[in-house]
């Protein structure tokens, strides 16, 4: 069991609170904020391969803000790293072992605070699901209930998360955190 760290939520720091919520958030899950410039980053990554599946980690922490009464507990999406030594195809993409070791690696060097929340891949042309073989990835590799999914569709410029709610992952929205300054 991962012990979420004390932080109040992005919507309380931010000085102008001009946070978006974005779409259907759940109540009872893990609310996901992402802040301006790692979605930025995400969606530029997204852009580099329109014909094959590109893919990456999203990296930040599971916090909890017990200032709102009830433990209120959230993830926030603070770094964006590429995933390397992939096999891309059309319509799938494969991490490796090389894949996992490098990103462990990374975050034990650069984020030493942080850990992978979840990953990232893209749909080109294909919209914004989590395929069969995307849900045993989810599954298999991101099944605690905090992890979360993001897809991206660069051709059709949309994406989308997912997150576990229950035993099942739905799409679900977000909390949009601008750059202060
Ligand atoms: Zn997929």
């Amino acid at each position: 069991m991962i012990e979420p760290i004390a932080k109040p939520a992005p919507i309380k720091q931010s000085i102008n609170g001009k946070c978006q919520r974005i779409g259907r958030i759940e109540k009872k899950a893990v609310t996901i904020f992402i802040r301006d410039c790692v979605l930025d980053a995400i969606l530029d990554f997204s852009d580099e391969d329109l014909q094959r599946e590109i893919g990456g980690f999203l990296i930040g922490n599971l916090y909890v803000d017990k200032d709102s009464g009830k433990d209120f507990r959230y993830v926030e999406v603070e770094h964006f790293l590429p995933a390397v030594d992939v096999k891309s195809h059309s319509a799938s993409l494969t991490f490796t072992h090389d894949t996992w070791s490098q990103a462990n690696n990374e975050v034990a060097s650069r984020f030493s605070d942080k850990r992978i929340i979840g990953w990232h891949h893209t749909h080109p042309g294909l919209g914004v699901f989590l395929s069969a073989y995307d849900l045993f990835i989810h599954r298999n590799f991101f099944g605690c209930d905090w992890q979360i999914a993001m897809v991206v569709d660069p051709n059709q410029r949309e994406f989308a998360f997912f997150q576990w709610q229950q035993d099942d992952v739905h799409d679900c929205g977000f909390v949009y955190v601008p750059d202060t300054n």
